[in-house]
């Protein structure tokens, strides 16, 4: 009698094992899933060009182009008709998706040759938010939408 209920215990034992090692391991390819999710984006490039109309590939996550008066166009009916500039390499990853689908690449310009351009509400404020890391969201106008705390 003992024997069929330690065997049934032991069945217990092993198919509740089986149950939390699935569960981990469930849980580990969710962790590595998103690893490498966030690896490609940090790795994934965006092209270029350059004032010298030379194409390159570079790397985008972040990356804030802050030197030299250099500003990125991207050359769609909208943005030519907005005169937007930009400063983050990854800024068109937040566009709309008509948008986003016609995005080809940037050129890069020299801000002083732009007249009437503004920069990019996007890239305006993620440098604010970069400068001013207790900033809190304020109110609606962009001006005044955030007050550092
Ligand atoms: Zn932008």
């Amino acid at each position: 009698m003992n024997i069929f209920k330690s065997n049934i215990e032991k069945l217990k034992k092993i198919i509740n094992n089986n149950k939390s090692e699935s569960k981990e391991s469930k849980i580990d390819q969710a962790k590595k899933q998103e690893e490498e999710k966030n690896k490609e984006i940090k790795e994934k490039k965006v092209r270029i060009i350059d004032e010298n109309n030379q194409e390159q590939e570079v790397k985008q996550f972040c990356q804030h182009i802050t030197q030299n008066n250099m500003v990125l166009l991207a050359e769609n009916e909208y943005e030519q008709a907005n005169k937007i500039y930009h400063t983050y390499l990854d800024c068109y990853e937040d566009w709309s998706d008509t948008l986003k689908a016609k995005f080809q690449g940037w050129k890069v310009k020299d801000k002083r040759k732009l007249e009437n351009y503004k920069k990019c509400a996007r890239c305006q404020e993620r440098e604010y938010k970069e400068s001013h890391p207790n900033a809190k969201i304020t109110g609606y106008s962009f001006h005044y939408y955030y007050e550092d705390l």
